[in-house]
């Protein structure tokens, strides 16, 4: 390998994943070139190595990685100064479309995100557009920063759905998703909030995640907000269930591409439920995000429970597939 090369995990189509030798990129004016410090991975990168997501999403031969942090290398204007560790907003905007205009980014006509279209952060340095990069205070752990993607993800939907204070809450999933939608529903000071998860070994990590308490089993039937976040049609079905009349129902998770649930229409009408799908992030849910990570209202970093060398990616995509222990976020250091 020469030092204009660097090496790149990528997967060249469904199913076949490989460390390949690439060209060590070089920023023009809108870009900044940065060194990856931790890239956080996830249920959505297992679908993309599977070829199981919507492959309207996806542009192989593609490095994934779509929740990285790290530093500025060069900045070829001078705005970020050398060393600036920064979060890289996933979802790169036009900011011409009718939805970026009125401020729906996350909908860009051009969908274009790290790790889907554009190589993502599992590669040592990455180019990135000055308009998605986002200073971290520097009091915090640099890892930490790869669960601001997620973050915003959660953020956004719950913007969305307007918790009231004092709600009884239901999150249905125990991966990071839903125990992200437990910290930051905890903003919104719900009387509770259970967690209906399907692995015991979670139960920690959920209640220092502010859980009230965690369950393998429905019980209750009458939560005024339920997050459904484990992407599984089970849990959409437990999640129209214990909504209760007047409720709102939160769709985060995202099952694999065309797997469907008889919608309860009568039931829902009757039942005057508030149903919210959420999609990605805005560049304003994001930078919100960011806003709390930097003030410490928003401290993730103890859900990181794995930590592997990029070289190591098949140890990283086990822990994600097969883990029995306790597992939060799985991260890779390039
Ligand atoms: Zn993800
Ligand atoms: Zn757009």
């Amino acid at each position: 390998m020469g030092s204009n090369e660097q090496l790149v995990l990528t997967v060249t189509a469904p199913g076949e994943v490989q460390i390949r030798v690439g060209d060590l990129p070089s920023p023009t004016g809108d870009e900044v070139l940065v060194l990856v410090r931790a890239v956080g991975i996830c249920g959505t990168d297992l679908e993309i190595i599977d070829g199981t997501i919507d492959p309207e999403f996806v542009n192989y031969p593609i490095s994934i990685g779509h929740e990285f942090a790290g530093e500025v290398v060069i900045d070829p204007r001078g705005e970020f100064a050398k060393g600036t560790r920064v979060a890289v907003e996933g979802i790169v905007p036009c900011w011409h479309c009718q939805h970026c205009r009125e401020g729906r980014t996350n909908l860009c006509a051009t969908y274009d995100e790290f790790g889907f279209t554009r190589d993502g952060g599992c590669s040592r340095y990455v180019l990135v557009p000055r308009r998605v990069l986002h200073p971290i205070a520097s009091i915090h752990d640099i890892t930490a920063a790869t669960l601001i993607e997620p973050g915003a993800v959660v953020y956004q939907g719950l913007r969305r759905i307007q918790p009231t204070v004092g709600m009884e809450s239901l999150v249905i999933g125990d991966g990071t998703i839903a125990l992200l939608a437990v910290h930051l529903l905890s903003l919104w000071s719900p009387a509770s909030i259970v967690v209906l998860g399907k692995r015991v070994a979670q139960r920690e990590l959920a209640l220092k995640a502010g859980a009230t308490s965690f369950s393998t089993e429905l019980e209750q039937h009458d939560y005024g907000l339920v997050v459904e976040a484990s992407g599984s049609v089970a849990g959409v079905a437990n999640a129209f269930q214990s909504v209760r009349r007047g409720g709102k129902l939160l769709l985060l998770g995202l099952t694999p591409h065309g797997a469907t649930y008889p919608f309860p229409i009568d039931d829902a009408v009757n039942r005057d439920l508030e149903v919210q799908a959420s999609f990605g992030y805005t560049a304003s849910a994001w930078s919100k995000v960011v806003d709390i990570f930097n003030c410490g209202r928003y401290s993730p970093g103890f859900l990181i429970t794995h930590q592997y060398p990029l070289l190591d990616w098949e140890k990283a995509v086990n822990s994600l597939r097969y883990e029995e222990g306790v597992r939060g976020k799985i991260v890779m250091i390039p």
